[in-house]
């Protein structure tokens, strides 16, 4: 399977002006091709073919004074930004004839200088290459120093050059990676995710995001109250969106540190593994909304997949529609909707049940009763995507010993 493995990169003050440029020129290449789509569309001509676009917006793009700097970047960077564009046209077109499941995919928008990441790819074709002294050679930009923060464990296909709202670059290669199945267990998992807790787990045990992220999410929203009091166009201004944009990162990245700690302990723990399939963009326009995103779910249902995919688990999402709060996970009855504020309840037929635990059983079950009806057979989804961003950044947190916080047995 496709997985990614990402590093800082430390790039010199000449090569972020080649990347600078590199970032630019993809952009125009890109925003060239959407308006060229557009306009061919308010002309009432038929859609431009990937081919023919790639003519227009590079090949004789390149010819004109007015592009001639393109010929100055890798011609990769360029296809690539190309081969964006139309995934996000594909992805609306199947969006909007119905053939794709979830959520509505808006047409592809320009992209803009201020955008607060900026990203180039190179393919095999671009021949960039690890060099034996560990630098990573691109085109036309040069050696740059990476910090080798894990091993990379194959070859890889393509690598993505990102620099994020905080100023830093990092190096994103995608790894096509040999499945490593762990030896079979015989305990199942199924998981509720919640708001009083950030999941529930059908064994009891219940996981609260780490004290050091909450911590750090209410610093990030007293930051950005201080952005929101500067003036526009000020200086103090600037600095305060540096401020907000690092502090943003580092909530990102401990998130991420502490999801895959989680999800790696129950995959190994857990021979299957089942979730609520939540409507997470529903419940994201609900007055839950911020504390939905700061939960960051659907991050770790994806790291979930792909760790019982590569580690020979299985892992299924099961029906959302379950009542699975309102259902006694001992007799099966349906015992009406329950308000949140309801912690515990008994059931008619003498269990106490702790609401979230009660609803992570009944979750296991569903999980079990769906597997079966689909003959046993592969719960396991289709070949997975690689993950945007796989690995921890920060080496020292992924390598940390720093046991998951907040688990705890009622
Ligand atoms: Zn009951």
């Amino acid at each position: 399977m496709q997985l990614r493995y990402n590093y800082r990169v430390y790039p010199t003050p000449v090569q972020q002006a080649s990347l600078a440029r590199a970032f630019g020129c993809a952009r125009v290449v890109f925003n060239d091709g959407l308006r060229a789509r557009q306009q061919a569309r308010e002309a009432g001509e038929a859609y431009l073919s990937d081919g023919d676009l790639s003519k227009r917006v590079i090949t004789q793009a390149k010819q004109t004074p007015e592009r001639e700097w393109l010929g100055e970047v890798s011609a990769v960077v360029l296809q690539q930004a190309l081969a964006d564009l139309n995934v996000a046209y594909r992805n609306f077109f199947t969006s909007i004839s119905g053939k794709r499941q979830g959520r509505k995919v808006a047409p592809p928008r320009f992209r803009s200088r201020k955008d607060n990441r900026q990203a180039i790819r190179f393919t095999a074709n671009a021949r960039f290459k690890v060099l034996d002294n560990g630098r990573l050679r691109l085109p036309k930009i040069g050696d740059l120093a990476v910090r080798w923060s894990r091993h990379l464990p194959a070859a890889p296909t393509s690598v993505t050059v990102i620099r994020d709202a905080a100023g830093r670059y990092f190096a994103s290669f995608v790894v096509v990676a040999a499945d490593d199945p762990l030896p079979p267990v015989d305990a199942e998992v199924g998981i509720d995710l919640g708001l009083t807790h950030f999941a529930v787990l059908s064994n009891g045990k219940k996981v609260a995001a780490p004290k050091l992220l909450r911590r750090a999410a209410r610093k990030l929203r007293r930051l950005q109250q201080d952005l929101s009091r500067k003036q526009r166009g000020s200086n103090n201004r600037k600095k305060a969106v540096v401020k907000v944009a690092r502090a943003h990162t580092r909530v990102a990245d401990s998130r991420r540190d502490w999801q895959h700690q989680l999800s790696t302990r129950i995959i190994r723990d857990n021979q299957a593994v089942y979730v609520e399939n939540l409507c997470v963009v529903g419940l994201g326009r609900t007055r839950l909304a911020k504390s939905v995103h700061d939960a960051g779910w659907a991050q770790f249902v994806q790291m979930l997949e792909y760790k019982a995919a590569r580690r020979g688990r299985t892992f299924a999402k099961t029906n959302r529609f379950l009542p699975t709060s309102q259902t006694c996970s001992t007799c099966g009855r349906i015992d009406g909707p329950k308000p949140l504020s309801v912690r515990s309840w008994t059931c008619p037929c003498g269990t106490v049940h702790d609401r979230d635990v009660n609803a992570a059983r009944n979750i296991l079950a569903a999980g079990r009763a769906e597997s079966l009806n689909a003959c046993g057979a592969q719960v396991r989804p289709a070949p997975l995507p690689a993950p945007r961003r796989e690995a921890g950044i920060r080496p020292d947190a992924v390598r940390s010993t720093r046991s998951v916080e907040g688990i705890s047995v009622p």
